[in-house]
């Protein structure tokens, strides 16, 4: 990389089952910022799993691997 030249030190994604933002999906966002000349890192710096609520539609944010409604106490799907 150039002196001078842009860099972009994270990329962020949000995974929200069918909707995630799938591993092709940084392929394409890597080639466009390479062709821009964009330093990039080698993938995702931060991946954030998202699940819709089936029982009462609220969208969570799932840490530490509980897959469980905080609104309603509703199972959510596993990994989608
Ligand atoms: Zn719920």
């Amino acid at each position: 990389m150039s002196a001078g030249a842009h860099m972009l030190p994270q990329i962020r994604a949000a995974n929200v089952g069918p909707l995630a933002a799938k591993h092709s999906t940084f392929a394409a966002l890597a080639m466009a910022l390479d062709a821009l000349e964009i330093a990039r890192p080698a993938s995702w710096t931060h991946a954030f799993v998202i699940r819709r609520c089936a029982a009462c539609t609220q969208i969570q944010v799932i840490k530490d691997d509980v897959y469980e409604c905080a609104v309603c106490g509703a199972t959510l799907a596993p990994r989608g």
